[in-house]
């Protein structure tokens, strides 16, 4: 769940850096009482650490207050319920939401990022104005609620959109999904 916040606009090599410093003190308890300046000097590496520090600290406290820091707790609840609820903590959006749902608390919901969206889009799946929701729901129409796929699926859209559909360069001849052109 922290992972899902540092990473906001971040590689995640930095962020494996910020959870590093962060190990010895994950614990929602302890990250709630941390001084917000001791958390943003930990969480460096990540980038936009005092607005990053300030959502882990709004997210942290609505874990405590709503679940009491409990992540079981935070499983049991309805997947629609709990999105919604997470959705109106100040700092988590749509894709880190989606990301906490399925990643650590195995919801079966489909990540939508960036590397998705241009690929679909240069796949003809969706137009260039295409919304988060939309592509949302179209993946998980297509691919059916399994939070496993789902998260092997995204896994290899994050590596098809770094290493062969860039931004400004598509190197098809040498990517996987050449014949889904
Ligand atoms: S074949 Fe690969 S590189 Fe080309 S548009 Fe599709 S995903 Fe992007």
């Amino acid at each position: 769940m922290v992972g899902a916040i540092l990473t906001q606009n971040a590689n995640w090599k930095n962020v494996e850096k910020a959870i590093i410093n962060l190990e010895p003190y994950l614990d929602p308890f302890v990250l709630f009482n941390m001084d917000i300046e001791k958390l943003a000097s930990l969480i460096k590496p990540s980038g936009y650490y005092r607005l990053k520090a300030q959502r882990l600290k709004n997210f942290i406290s609505f874990f405590i207050e709503r679940f009491s820091g409990s992540v079981n707790d935070m499983k049991k609840m309805k997947l629609k319920e709990l999105r919604k609820e997470l959705l109106t903590v100040p700092g988590v959006g749509r894709e880190t939401c989606d990301s906490i749902l399925l990643y650590a608390l195995s919801k079966p919901v489909f990540v939508v990022d960036a590397y998705t969206k241009r690929i679909g889009v240069r796949h003809g799946l969706f137009g260039d104005k295409v919304g988060y929701e939309e592509i949302r729901k179209r993946f998980e129409e297509e691919i059916g609620r399994d939070v496993y796929i789902y998260n092997e699926f995204h896994a290899l859209l994050v590596k098809v959109g770094k290493e062969k559909c860039k931004k400004r360069e598509s190197k098809c001849k040498t990517c996987p999904l050449e014949s889904f052109l």
